[in-house]
């Protein structure tokens, strides 16, 4: 698996996804197996997304690449993610960031979030990614402000809790547009208190954000 996990890591490099040196190594380090259900474990390699389970999907490996360069990591930064489902991006981004950053991230599905916790625990990511069951289209007042936001599920609009939740300088990822069919992933710069600078990064396709916030449940 490991010279898989290298040649995916090589063509993610040469498609123009990978450009610095600390996603290189998180993506080469982090066995995307440990965040499969036992059936997908073989395609952990192939660059799309996965089922894991109650409808929902582990992102592709190369969204989990630009999530990690569009954020613009640091070391010791405090980021909150929307949407744990099986854990893999949040230990990306824990190992991109290296001994100190922290990750909360927040799971709507407690089936999920269970087997997440459980997977970061055995691949050594446990202490550094915590994971609360809950909406997180209201954010993490509790741990709030965070250097960086982002939402692997898409919403209508950008919740406002995650705008007011970011430290000004801080940087916002999330996916709006479209329930089923197509969004835009959106970067925001926070300004001032009130002022974004907001930016389209591109079409993308992701698995609906619901919550008070977000969408309706069926
Ligand atoms: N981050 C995951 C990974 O590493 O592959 C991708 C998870 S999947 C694309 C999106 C997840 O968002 C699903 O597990 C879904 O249950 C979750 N979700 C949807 N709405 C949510 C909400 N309001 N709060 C928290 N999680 C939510």
């Amino acid at each position: 698996m490991m010279d898989e996990r290298k040649e995916l890591v090589k063509r993610l490099l040469e498609y123009g996804y990978i450009k610095s040196e600390n996603v290189r190594q998180a993506m080469e380090k982090v066995p995307r197996e440990e965040f499969l259900p036992a059936e997908n474990r073989p395609y952990a390699y192939v660059d799309q997304p996965l089922p894991i389970g109650k409808g929902q999907t582990i992102s592709a490996p190369h969204m989990v690449a630009m999530i990690c360069e569009k954020l613009q990591l640091e070391e010791d930064m405090k980021v909150l993610e929307i949407g744990t489902g099986f854990g893999y991006n949040a230990a990306v981004i824990s190992e991109a960031m290296g001994k100190k950053g922290h990750v909360y991230s927040i799971e709507r599905i407690e089936y999920l979030a269970e087997l997440a916790k459980e997977n970061l625990e055995r691949t050594g990511y446990g202490e550094k990614v915590t994971v609360i069951i809950g909406d997180g289209t209201q954010g993490y007042e509790k741990e709030a402000p965070y250097d960086r936001i982002y939402g692997t599920a898409s919403a209508p609009f950008v919740p406002e809790p995650l705008k007011e939740q970011l430290k000004i300088g801080g940087r916002l990822l999330i996916p709006v547009g479209e329930q089923a069919y197509f969004q835009d992933l959106i970067c925001m710069v926070k300004k001032s208190e009130t002022e974004f600078k907001e930016k389209s990064l591109g079409g993308v396709v992701f698995v609906p954000m619901i919550g008070k916030h977000g969408w309706p449940e069926k």
